[in-house]
């Protein structure tokens, strides 16, 4: 807490009254965090709208000097190694499609430095997961992830979505920057989308970060915005990928895109909309403080406003953009007994042509469906799955399941007219009057006709003609009658 006693020092520019008052309660404050961080309730359910529009930062000029914390985030190589704007597929978190779109955005007149920041940005994201999980052992946020080739961090695989944003930097400063910011943000993605967007540009006078959309209760849509370039507004220095004061601020904003907090929060800021007051450490404080890292402030202080809390309302623990942990591994293996195809995957919808591995959230029932190709059928399961249908796991322990496919069968029908019988090489047919059998999809049947005592054999009819050997390819199913006569 070095930066925000060193922070008192510094001169105010706005004259706020309660500014000492403020400081001294975040010291002490801070004293309390270890013993908040482990309080967790059971959480009941409610409804509520979140906030709209998030007007909260600091107009305190002061930039401690130095990182945010010298042990904040170990550093994540981002390993990516090519812009997209598009939602890169098919996705790691298979268990909802409810999935936190990090953004890269940059107005058009600053330079791209995306790839000299992703790997900053998912630092701040591994960090904002690792203090989720400090603060609730068993959730974190979802975050669209995306294999790499090669790649073993988790937030190595952030799927970072980079956008080149239409208007300059004047366009989106102002009253009404923001707005089009978020217009523009959202421009080509689903509706439902939540987008964290570390934006290339320079903060508003009085904002350290902005969140707008439809972000009550467990919907979509919501655009939060962490601005990169603040020189002097007070949201602490330039640290993104520190841990520091940028991770703080998405993690406020991420809060409000889960609708924190709810306007039934019995310690609601009387004058900030979304905001708590009961706490200077809590993460939904209205008011940015220079210099405090992630770690230094606590989700909802006593657990009553907006997480894990006992009231009514809406609680943003419960929301499905959150991952319940452990989460479980799924690999599927596709085996051939002479035939071939896929599994698909859901939730998810993720398909596994050959062998794939899938991460799920504890206690969600996965549902694997074999597609076997043309000309093979789905011959059954090994493992935690049995029958040749459909399977539904629940994902209560790491499983490896693996599909069989064989060659399809087809049927031969076989009809006998008059006195003889009827034989096939391979074996299966052996008729004197009707019969079928089955036999792989695409083998080659030689079928004999023998005449009884008397009688002779006039001719095939269906799939053979003739009199001569009858020789059929079961590429389909196929109907064949062999006619005797008395001679
Ligand atoms: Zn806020």
């Amino acid at each position: 807490m070095n930066g925000a006693r060193r922070h008192t020092r510094h001169g105010r520019v706005s004259g706020r009254p309660r500014l000492a008052r403020r400081r001294i309660a975040l010291a002490a404050g801070l004293v309390l965090l270890v013993l908040l961080g482990a309080f967790v309730r059971a959480a009941p359910h409610a409804q509520d709208d979140g906030p709209a529009f998030d007007r909260a930062a600091s107009t305190v000029a002061a930039r401690p000097a130095g990182r945010a914390s010298p042990d904040a985030a170990s550093a994540v190589s981002w390993c990516g190694n090519d812009e997209s704007s598009a939602d890169r597929q098919p996705n790691v978190e298979l268990s909802s499609t409810n999935q936190i779109r990090v953004v890269y955005a940059v107005p058009s007149d600053r330079p791209d430095r995306f790839m000299a920041l992703a790997s900053a940005i998912a630092t701040d994201v591994e960090e904002i997961a690792t203090w989720w999980q400090r603060e609730d052992s068993a959730r974190m946020p979802r975050f669209d992830l995306f294999a790499f080739p090669g790649c073993t961090s988790r937030f190595g695989m952030l799927d970072i979505r980079a956008v080149r944003l239409p208007g300059t930097s004047a366009d989106y400063g102002g009253d009404n920057g923001p707005r089009a910011l978020f217009r523009d943000v959202a421009t080509g993605v689903p509706s439902s989308t939540k987008s964290l967007t570390f934006y290339d540009g320079p903060a508003l006078a009085d904002r350290c970060g902005v969140t707008a959309g439809n972000t009550g209760r467990d919907s979509g849509g919501a655009v939060a915005v962490i601005y990169l370039d603040v020189p002097a507004a007070g949201c602490g220095p330039d640290d993104l990928g520190a841990g520091g004061d940028r991770a703080s601020t998405a993690a406020h904003e991420l809060a409000h895109t889960f609708g924190a907090a709810p306007r039934e929060a019995p310690h609601l800021c009387p004058d900030s909309a979304g905001h708590v007051c009961d706490h200077p450490g809590d993460i939904l404080r209205p008011r940015h403080i220079p210099g405090a890292p992630l770690r230094a402030v606590v989700l909802d202080a006593g657990r009553d406003d907006y997480y894990a809390h006992s009231g009514s309302w809406w609680d943003i623990q419960d929301t499905s953009w959150l991952i319940h942990l452990p989460q479980r591994p799924l690999v599927v293996r596709i085996a051939s007994r002479g035939g071939s195809g896929s599994v698909s995957i859901r939730p998810g919808n993720l398909t596994c042509p050959d062998s794939c591995e899938a991460t799920l959230d504890d206690g969600t029932t996965a549902s694997l469906n074999p597609n076997p190709d043309a000309s093979s059928r789905f011959a059954g399961w090994e493992g935690g799955c049995s029958g040749v249908d459909i399977c539904d796991l629940t994902m209560n322990q790491p499983t490896t399941i693996t599909a069989i496919f064989a060659r399809a069968r087809r049927t031969l029908t076989v009809g006998v007219l008059g006195k003889g019988v009827v034989t096939s090489v391979p074996a299966g047919i052996r008729c004197g009057r009707a019969c079928k059998a089955t036999f792989d999809a695409g083998a080659t049947i030689r079928l004999r006709a023998a005449a009884a005592a008397g009688h002779r054999f006039s001719g095939w009819s269906g799939s053979c003609t003739g009199v001569g050997r009858c020789s059929v390819r079961l590429t389909t199913n196929r109907q064949i009658r062999a006619t005797f006569r008395p001679k």
